[in-house]
């Protein structure tokens, strides 16, 4: 079966084709500027990126323009529309309610909306991308995949904060956690890699991307992770502060004159390995700035891993032990230097890296010698193809 899997931003849509039974990508692309003036970035599986300025002034323009790309005489990789079996939504946050992926209808939509307020910038529009596409491909399944899902185990003592109970019972203000689609992929793939049984293992998942978050993943479960009520929480991230003294917040918006959603733009935006070194939220930028002796960027790296290392302690902790660890995302894939840089920290539990092995990018690889304690991987996540075998999982 042929399926479309969709991630809907406030101004993008991320698409790729996908076939279940090869699980390869047929035609990936993105639909940018969107509501301002259009851009489509469409690439079939073996040919070069073709990109076609086109006014989006809407999603349903984007929906539209992509099912057009995907049916074009030249460039595309379906006849008619027929050939789409389902359509795979990603959906940021699906608070206490999914526990997993579902079929959507109306009653799932009205849930989703129950939990924009915990998602305010991201489950509107995934909403807005479900919305086209169902007026677009009327008859056509569609499945939600929530990346909050994952983490729904999480035992009471891990996402529970220690705010008055009473904002839990009105608001549900406790920790969900993200990247759930990610840790879920990554950790079985880590599980099969390293000849593992899932069903009885103890993993840590490191998702180091522009966002990032660790989970601990006990016999296939994700038992704690690093984000909390929202993906601010947790890891330094690209421009996200991660983990602080909440009372900074007042103290900043008192010193600066700053109201409340001011300072949380500037946890949201300007901190992270940004507002650390004023270079860049992007590692290659600051590895580059760094090497040119940039001492602040020097600085944004160590104290990116330092969190880092902390975490998969903690997680050890949390499962009393650890047999995998699992690298993944953008830094985690790429980069050997924080690969290393984290693993230094974890002598302690007998980790050691083999600098050849390590000497990987985007591929999955055993990056832990054969006399390290505890085995470590590096593993490309993908999300896409998760949520295409969910939704063939629900619609076959
Ligand atoms: P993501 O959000 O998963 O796309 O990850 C973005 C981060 O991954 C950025 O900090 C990039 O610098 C880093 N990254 C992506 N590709 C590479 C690469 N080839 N080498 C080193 N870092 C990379």
């Amino acid at each position: 079966m042929k399926i479309l899997v969709i991630n809907c931003g406030s101004s993008s849509l991320k698409y790729q084709l996908i076939d279940s039974e090869t699980e390869k990508a047929a035609a990936v692309g993105l639909c940018e500027r969107i509501g301002i003036d259009g851009r489509l970035v469409h690439t079939v599986a073996g040919c070069e990126k073709l990109t076609f300025d086109k006014p989006l002034p809407d999603h349903e323009a984007a929906v539209q323009a992509v099912l057009a790309a995907l049916m074009d005489g030249q460039h595309g990789v379906v006849s008619s529309l027929d050939e789409i079996g389902a359509v795979g939504h990603r959906v940021v946050h699906g608070g206490e309610r999914f526990t997993g992926s579902v079929v959507i209808d109306d009653a799932v939509i009205a849930a989703i909306k129950e939990c924009n307020d915990l998602a305010p910038l991201h489950n509107p529009a995934n909403l807005i991308g479900i919305d086209a596409c169902r007026k677009l491909m009327p008859g056509v399944p569609m499945v939600a995949v929530f990346d909050t899902a994952f983490h729904q185990t999480m035992p009471k003592k891990a996402y529970t904060y220690a705010l008055p109970y009473e904002y839990y019972d009105k608001y549900k203000v406790r920790r969900y956690g993200f990247h759930g689609t990610s840790h879920s992929y990554v950790s079985r793939r880590a599980a099969e890699l390293s000849g593992v049984d899932l069903n009885n293992s103890k993993i840590i998942v490191c998702h180091l991307g522009n966002g990032a978050s660790v989970s601990a993943i006990l016999n296939g479960k994700s038992v704690d992770t690093s984000m909390g009520l929202t993906p601010l929480e947790g890891l330094v991230m690209g421009t996200r502060s991660g983990d602080i003294d909440p009372a900074i917040i007042e103290f900043i918006a008192k010193k600066e004159g700053k109201s409340l959603p001011e300072v949380m733009e500037i946890l949201n935006k300007k901190s992270g390995v940004y507002g650390l070194s004023g270079v860049s939220s992007d590692f290659r930028d600051l590895e580059a700035a760094a090497d040119g002796g940039n001492e602040r960027a020097k600085d944004a790296t160590e104290v990116f891993v330092y969190r880092t290392a902390k975490y998969i302690g903690a997680y050890t902790a949390a499962m009393n032990g650890v047999d995998v660890i699992a690298f993944t995302a953008g830094l985690g894939e790429n980069d050997k230097k924080i690969r290393a840089k984290v693993c230094a920290y974890l002598k302690y539990l007998g980790v050691e890296i083999d600098d050849v092995r390590n000497d990987v990018r985007g591929k999955e690889a055993l990056i832990s010698s054969d006399s390290s304690k505890i085995k470590v991987l590096a593993v490309p996540t993908n999300e896409e193809l998760a949520i295409a075998r969910d939704t063939a999982a629900l619609v076959g």
